[in-house]
């Protein structure tokens, strides 16, 4: 019998194929077999020539494989001795059904390790130059769906009071389409119409676009905009801080 071989859940970080981990990179070397997603650079897949490729991509409404077969083809994979590297947009456990995946492997009894990565988050807000806390603006942040999903209404699970009533940054993932609600909840629960935002798409990457905005013109603004996901809406006070702290040239190390 085979011995089982290992699941790697790797976090490819936003775009910029220099935003990964040593780790991440080495967990590609050594992979076997290799699933990524439509969000993960190709060029990455440069560092496991040698792996079995497997697109496994999905884009909003187009799934290229249900998320069921993704798990079930990790485990085979993985029954079947190899080393699997799972390579995934940003980090792992931040959306992307990560989470689903570690707890199918668990079930399963495959072994697993979660490689983490640099959330479109944090990605976005360092290069349009907005730190998503600071001392006098924000005490916290937080990353929310802005996704609806045909099967399960997850923006009315949302807790608009509680983002709404507080003063702290939030960021949310998959809200291009929903930016009309999301703006204008946000508003009727208490949040200023003129609270500054800025949506960013394709952060990191080559096709990188941005609009600073409020609350109030956010939809129309992104419209005139025609920006196209994946795109990330940061609402709160520190957004203008990016006056001063754009960066002022294209400044990525790895270039
Ligand atoms: N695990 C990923 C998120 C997956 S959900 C992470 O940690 O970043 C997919 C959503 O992430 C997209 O709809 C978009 O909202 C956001 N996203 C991913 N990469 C992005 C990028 N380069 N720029 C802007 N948003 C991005």
């Amino acid at each position: 019998m085979t011995n089982t071989g290992i699941v790697y859940l790797v976090g490819a970080g936003p775009g910029a194929a220099d935003l990964i981990t040593l780790r991440a990179l080495n967990c590609l070397k050594q992979a076997d077999v290799v699933l990524y997603d439509h969000l993960a650079n190709e060029q990455l897949l440069d560092h496991a020539a040698a792996a079995e490729q497997i697109y496994v991509g999905k884009s909003c409404g187009r799934h290229t494989m249900p998320q069921q077969e993704i798990n079930s083809l990790l485990e085979q994979k993985a029954r079947a001795g190899n080393t699997v590297v799972r390579l995934k947009g940003g980090d792992p456990y931040i959306f992307g059904r990560g989470g689903e995946e570690a707890l199918h492997l668990v079930a399963a009894g495959i072994p697993f390790e979660v490689v983490p990565g640099v959330t479109a988050a944090c990605a976005a807000a360092a290069c349009t130059g907005i730190p998503l806390t600071h001392r006098a603006l924000s005490s916290g942040v937080s990353l929310i769906t802005g996704h609806v999903s045909k099967n399960r209404d997850e923006l009315s699970a949302i807790d608009w009071r509680e983002l709404g009533g507080g003063n702290t940054t939030l960021v949310f993932y998959m809200g291009l389409g929903n930016i009309t609600t999301i703006c204008s909840q946000l508003i009727a629960h208490g949040r200023a119409a003129d609270t500054p935002v800025a949506v960013i798409s394709s952060a990191t990457t080559a096709a990188q676009r941005q609009v600073i905005t409020t609350l109030e013109h956010a939809a129309n603004a992104v419209r005139r905009a025609a920006l196209s996901a994946p795109t990330l809406i940061i609402v709160g006070a520190v957004v203008v801080l990016q006056a001063q702290l754009a960066p002022q040239r294209n400044n990525r190390c790895g270039d």
